[in-house]
């Protein structure tokens, strides 16, 4: 009751602020493009609602999705929304502890790596289960470095020698093999930037969760420096570039606990830099995904709507938005792509509730190597 009333009450104020904005005119201090933010959000919101509801792509993606309710619920400066998104999560957040109460035997490092997000993410949205985690527990404990991150982060820095699977076979080969151990097929190596943000990833949802698989997240961000300098897009190709950006945010959503504290850009400079020129490429190029994690990760530095790239790609992501409120192409049957640029979307454009002036893991930090 108390929460629909304030919909309405909330609804309310919305329509009254919208006359107000037709009646001042250019003057009005009120900014209509937050109620047009605020709108556009809760529409990207609803289509996600709508994947999660979806048996199918809840059993396949359910894990992200929880981490998507979490996040917001935890982030956003908007009472309305962190209360849609937490009410909605803890729902699905109960069925996905229906669906996984326990660690499958013999589960390899991506199924455990999915569980443990999972995991988290239902706990994040009052669903804990404390079996499970147990069984988390031990089977972090047998999963080495180099099953879960393809190399081992206490070590050396991400390689250029992991070969991608066998797209005929589906077989992993051993570091530096040009061909399938199974089939002979060709192989492609990946590149340094992307075993990086696949790292950070599994280890900051391992962190948060409490567990490790064989390296830490600190482990894994020491190599910041190494990375440098990034690849200019100019000479990477398509598919370097996108990794290197997304290493790039992915390593300030590790420092900022993906919305949760403010970094100053002389902490990060590099990085800092590379999205303040980058933003405005991905505008040019159409890429909503990639906007949408560079305004977030530059509002976390304390960039505002006064700047003229964050209010440049806020006017692209409210003039680019779907007929069913999602963002990217309607027609992409990767339902993954589908949610997930809408959630990038919707970061780019929301507020958050920053919790102060620091960074996450702290011990991160001070393991960054020269
Ligand atoms: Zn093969």
């Amino acid at each position: 009751m108390v929460g629909r009333l304030t919909v309405a009450i909330l609804s309310t104020a919305a329509a009254a602020l919208l006359l107000l904005w037709a009646s001042a005119g250019t003057r009005s201090p009120l900014n209509p493009p937050d109620v047009r933010v605020s709108l556009a959000v809760k529409r990207g919101l609803a289509f996600i609602e709508g994947v999660a509801s979806d048996g199918k792509s809840f059993e396949e993606n359910g894990f992200d999705l929880l981490w998507c309710f979490c996040s917001i619920s935890q982030t956003s400066a908007d009472p309305e929304l962190r209360d849609l998104t937490w009410r909605f999560g803890h729902e699905r957040a109960l069925r996905w502890r229906a669906d996984h109460s326990r660690v499958p035997p013999g589960a390899g490092a991506d199924e455990v790596y999915q569980l443990v997000a999972g995991s988290h993410a239902a706990e994040c949205l009052g669903v804990p289960d404390e079996s499970l985690r147990r069984g988390l527990e031990q089977a972090a404990l047998r999963i080495t470095p180099e099953e879960m991150f393809r190399f081992d982060p206490r070590k050396e820095p991400p390689p250029s020698d992991i070969p991608k699977v066998c797209r005929k076979c589906g077989t992993r080969s051993a570091r530096g093999s040009l061909t399938c151990r199974q089939c002979g097929a060709e192989l492609e190596l990946r590149d340094r930037y992307g075993v990086w943000c696949d790292a950070i990833i599994a280890s900051y949802s391992a962190e948060v969760y409490g567990l490790r698989f064989g390296a830490s997240l600190a482990d894994v961000l020491q190599w910041l420096p190494r990375m440098h300098p990034y690849p200019p897009p100019g000479r990477a190709s398509r598919i370097l570039y996108e990794h290197t950006a997304y290493a790039v945010t992915h390593f300030v959503y590790a420092m900022n606990g993906y919305g949760l504290y403010r970094l100053r850009s002389e902490w990060f400079p590099r990085e800092y830099e590379y999205l303040r020129t980058h933003i405005r490429n991905a505008i040019s190029g159409r890429d909503t995904e990639l906007l949408g994690e560079y305004m977030d990760t530059l509002k976390s530095f304390g960039l505002t709507e006064a700047d003229p790239d964050l209010a440049a790609g806020t006017r692209y992501l409210l003039a680019h938005q779907n007929p069913d409120g999602s963002w990217g192409d309607p027609a992409d049957p990767e339902i993954y792509d589908r949610y997930h640029t809408t959630w990038t979307a919707i970061d780019g454009l929301r507020s958050y509730a920053w919790r102060g002036e620091r960074v996450m893991f702290p011990e991160a930090m001070v393991r960054l190597q020269p």
